[in-house]
Formats: structure tokens, C-alpha cells, sequence
């Protein structure tokens, strides 16, 4: 697992504690300011608590012990009574956690990893660490007017562009019940690509599919990190990224290639997903002549599965909608 993100997930699990703290202070606050009188008992409470603590570090005799825990108990009681006369519900007393198995900790009193890590360790791994790009790139934000009316070439890249727009919107509208789960976006840097996967990414984690996006470098980066460090690390992410509902990579082309190991990874996961018949989204600067030099015929027949793949072309400064047939705009 990234070090990085497990730092994010740290950071939020320390917000979370803060947040459910804080928040728990201010609804103690008001109450007090309503009832003076339970803060003077619940005070009182406390006081004789310390002294309590500090008579038995000191070894006081047994009798005047034994007077501080009754008073103890006696204050106890009175704060009882008064909250329950007054209707003061006794769970304001105590933070109100995300998470009640962890409380907001991740960990387990057994020392095991929470159910509730894994799910933001998601989230974070989905918005390559940053999830704000999606509020700033999604199909609300999509801006067609910076797509000319007429280029050189005498192509109206606007209505092109439209017409993307609306047949990706209907994909993430339908999904999972679309003709061809997998897309490949192909186009040189600057087209539009990553936004057009982030508007895929935003629209379908709204609509609660687990979607993960990453780039190709960073997920193969990560992934042989683990398999070097911790084989059942490596295990767990590599199921992970075979079970997510959406897995997208950006800049297919970009990652290392690191002996067998990089083909052989991303050939597992596109041929262990396809046979989940899980979607995978893949942007890439490459043509596809170009990837067909890169990667094995096994590789290429998995990502250019005419049955599974829609394929878009954004070339140039033109932007051209190919596809292996008409499904994509047609329903
Ligand atoms: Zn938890």
C-alpha cells in the first residue's frame, strides 16, 4: 500500500476524531449553558475524582478511601438524576464517531484493520490522492465553448464534442446495463482526455459504484512496490483493482516496464476483470497502432475487444468520436 495514501488516510481518521470531539465539546457547551447546575455537579464530580486518584497514589489510609468513593458515587447519582429529571440524553457526554467499530481510529481493539479503512483508502486511491480535481472536472463543469466551431480542417469540433458529452453521460446513466462496459480514450496530450475520465469517474461514484482511477505509471509503480515488499499486499491490492466496479487508468503507455512484470500485471488485470465482465476505462496518448508495438497480441485483444470496447479517437486539435459500432450514441 502507498505510503503516501496511507498517510491521507491517517490525516482523515485524525479530522474525523477531531470533528466528532469537537463536536461533542460545543453540544456538552450548550447544555451547560441551559442547565449551570449539571456543569457544577458534573465539576464537582470531577474534583472529587482527582482526589480520589491522588489519595490512592498516595497510599491514604483505607477509611478516608473509602469516604472519596462514596462520595464519588454519590455525585455520580446526583448527575444521573438531575440528566434524567431534565430529559439530558447521557450519549452527549460521549463523541459521536463515523465509525463505532474503530472509533474513527481504522483499528480494531483486536490491532486488525477496520472495514471502514479499507473503504477510504478507496476513495483516496480512486482521485489519485485528489478528489478535488473531480468538483472542478465533471459533465456540470463541461465546458463545450472551448471546443471551436470550425477548425482548419473544416471539422465542427463542438458538436463533436457534444455528441461525447452526451453519449458518456448516457454510459454512466445506464451503467452497468451498457452494450460495451470498457471505453478507450486515445488522443495526444491536451485533447481532453483525463478530463473526459474524471467526468466518468465523478458521475459514476455519485451513483455509488466503487470506482478506482489511477494513472497506468502510478498503479504499476505501486503494485511492484508490493510485489518486491509484501506478497500479501500485492495479492490484496491486485483483487482489489480486479474487483473495483470501474477501474480507470490514465496514460495507458506512461508505466515503467519492468521486466515481465508490468505486462504481465496489466494482462492479468484486464483479462481477470473482462472475465468478471467489469468495466475498465482506459485514456492513452498512444494510437492504436502504437500500443499494438507496445503491448502483446494477448494484451491488445483484451483491450480492444470489439465486443466489450467502445473506442474513442480525439486527434489533433479535432476531436473524433470512433467507435467499433454505433451502440454508444444510439441508446
Ligand atoms: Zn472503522
Amino acid at each position: 500500500m502507498a505510503e503516501d495514501i496511507y498517510m491521507l488516510v491517517q490525516n482523515k481518521y485524525m479530522r474525523l476524531q477531531r470533528q466528532a470531539e469537537q463536536k461533542c465539546a460545543e453540544a456538552i457547551e450548550a447544555v451547560y449553558k441551559q442547565h449551570p447546575e449539571l456543569k457544577q455537579i458534573t465539576d464537582e464530580t470531577s474534583s472529587i475524582n482527582s482526589a480520589l486518584i491522588k489519595a490512592s497514589l498516595k497510599h491514604l489510609p483505607e477509611a478516608e478511601l473509602e469516604s472519596l468513593k462514596e462520595q464519588l458515587l454519590s455525585f455520580k447519582q446526583k448527575r444521573d438524576d438531575y440528566m434524567q429529571k431534565n430529559n439530558i440524553d447521557k450519549s452527549i457526554f460521549t463523541p459521536q464517531y463515523v465509525c463505532n467499530d474503530c472509533r474513527d481510529t481504522g483499528k480494531l481493539d483486536n490491532g486488525m484493520r477496520c472495514h471502514c479503512f479499507n473503504d477510504y483508502y478507496s476513495q483516496y486511491k480512486f482521485g489519485d490522492a485528489d478528489m478535488k480535481i473531480l468538483e472542478r472536472e465533471n459533465f456540470s463543469t463541461f465546458d463545450l465553448s472551448i471546443f471551436p466551431e470550425k477548425t482548419a480542417s473544416g471539422v465542427n469540433q463542438r458538436a463533436q464534442m457534444e455528441h461525447l458529452k452526451a453519449a458518456l453521460e448516457d454510459y454512466c446513466k445506464k451503467f452497468p446495463q451498457v452494450p460495451k462496459k470498457n471505453i478507450i480514450i486515445s488522443g495526444l496530450t491536451g485533447t481532453g482526455k483525463s478530463f473526459l475520465t474524471n467526468c466518468i469517474a465523478k458521475a459514476l461514484d455519485e451513483r455509488m459504484f466503487s470506482v478506482i482511477r489511477l494513472s497506468s505509471y502510478k498503479m504499476i509503480n505501486d503494485l511492484f512496490d508490493l510485489y518486491i515488499s509484501d506478497s500479501t499486499e500485492f495479492n490484496a491490492e491486485l483483487d482489489r483493482l480486479c474487483r473495483v466496479d470501474v477501474l480507470i487508468i490514465d496514460d495507458l503507455g506512461t508505466e515503467l516496464m519492468k521486466e515481465n512484470f508490468t505486462l504481465n500485471t496489466i494482462y492479468y488485470l484486464l483479462d481477470k476483470r473482462l472475465e468478471l465482465d467489469k468495466a475498465v476505462i482506459v485514456s492513452t496518448n498512444l494510437s492504436p497502432k502504437k500500443l499494438e508495438d507496445k503491448y502483446s497480441d494477448r494484451i491488445m485483444s483484451r483491450l480492444f475487444n470489439s465486443n466489450t470496447a467502445n473506442t474513442i479517437l480525439l486527434s489533433g486539435t479535432d476531436v473524433r468520436l470512433k467507435r467499433n459500432n454505433k451502440t454508444q450514441s444510439e441508446n
